[in-house]
């Protein structure tokens, strides 16, 4: 038999971490989870920690190690705790495969750290690629290793492109759900609350990720971390909305043909790809039955409606640490939403204010883009509190 791949899961409470579990716990014979990271729940991941007898343990709150010690106390489980121990741990050399899914840009660094200790990259937390593309790229490339998405739609270009010529693609459809407030006016949106945007129509997904699916900055980013996966400008990438949530994107073509992978709206689905490949990982779960879908339906997006997908674009065309800025900006605009401190059409006032008063870096460095960032989040910051 095969040795089994070592899997470390960085964000294993979260969305995308539990359902990376699920996979893991399908296939004993295949994987085993070899670290485990959470950022504060320290309930969550000591129970996961007791199933699944992972070698280590990490809590990103240092206040909360000792909580997690007593709770795993009388395992072998090592425990630890802090940033530096999480960008440290995904360098083991026992690690094959790191699945990167924590929230935002504290997934940054400690993804490039498996990348330069030679790590397969299984990667939903898209926002690595939308602040650091370029560098992300680039040591991927240096570093021979595979990154593969976690993301439902590039899981589908991912699939639609195997076998194909890169010379022969002539643009990228990414689908979106257009999430809750597809249909709203903008009178209406207005007035939504936090409960109004954190019902998703299709996707059962982590709060920060289900506001950027109401604003649509998440379709925004998606656009950004496909230029870098697929090495496609963004002006070969178009977004249509899809409310169904059934086809998850589709390629076209030179000759004309378009090719689409559909599937249930289900993250097991990609996590199963991202980690079956290069083969396909047999599931007796739920299926797919177009014969139960009567209409499956496609439009174009409101970019006036939905501002931060057009200031998406706008950010990937002007390039350097722009993206960066946005995705700074976003995240404290959403957790300022969340928080009850803003409505929701301020979460787009505020990224495009902070956008025009950042100071542009052409070619950033990681040391830039840990400036930009930092910047970014107190000039945005200073917004909320206004
Ligand atoms: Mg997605």
């Amino acid at each position: 038999m095969e040795k089994k791949k070592q899997i470390a899961i960085l964000g294993s409470t979260g969305s995308i971490g539990r359902q990376t579990l699920d996979v893991l716990a399908d296939y004993p014979d295949m994987f085993a989870p070899y670290l485990l990271v959470a950022n504060r729940s320290v309930e969550l991941l000591a129970e996961q920690a007791a199933k699944f007898k992972p070698q280590c343990v990490i809590i990103g709150d240092e206040s909360r190690r000792d909580d997690l010690a007593r709770r795993l106390s009388g395992t072998k489980i090592n425990v630890l705790a802090g940033a530096e121990a999480i960008a440290d741990a995904v360098t083991d050399p026992a690690i094959d495969t790191v699945v990167a899914a924590m929230v935002g840009y504290s997934g940054l660094a400690p993804t490039i750290n498996a990348i330069k200790a030679g790590k397969e990259i299984a990667l939903a937390n898209k926002e690595t690629l939308v602040v650091a593309g370029e560098l992300i790229t680039a040591l991927v490339a240096r570093h021979g290793v595979h990154l593969y998405p976690i993301d439902s739609e590039h899981g589908a270009i991912y699939q639609c492109l195997v076998g194909e010529d890169r010379d022969s693609v002539s643009r990228l459809l990414l689908t979106a759900s257009g999430g809750p407030f597809r249909t709203f006016s903008n009178d209406d949106l207005q007035h939504v609350t936090k409960a109004d945007a954190l019902r998703h129509p299709n996707w059962n997904m982590g709060a920060k990720i289900t506001i950027d699916s109401a604003t649509m900055m998440n379709k925004g980013f998606e656009v950004i971390e496909a230029k870098w996966l697929f090495g496609i400008d963004a002006d070969r990438i178009d977004v249509v909305v899809h409310p169904q949530s059934i086809v998850h994107s589709m390629v076209e073509f030179v000759d004309g043909s378009v090719k689409a992978q559909l599937g249930l709206p289900d993250m097991h689905l990609p996590i199963r790809y991202a980690l079956g490949l290069p083969g396909r990982l047999r599931s007796g779960g739920r299926r797919l039955r177009v014969e139960d879908y009567a209409t499956l339906s496609f439009e174009h997006p409101d970019m006036e409606k939905f501002p931060l997908l057009a200031m998406a674009f706008d950010a990937i065309s002007r390039g350097g640490n722009v993206p960066c800025v946005m995705n700074a900006a976003n995240e404290v605009a959403v957790a300022a939403f969340l928080d009850d401190k803003i409505g929701f059409m301020d979460i787009p006032r505020i990224v495009r204010r902070t956008i025009d008063a950042s100071g542009f870096v052409a070619h950033p460095t990681y040391d830039d883009f840990v400036q930009t960032n930092r910047d970014a989040r107190r000039y945005a910051s200073e917004l909320v509190a206004r």
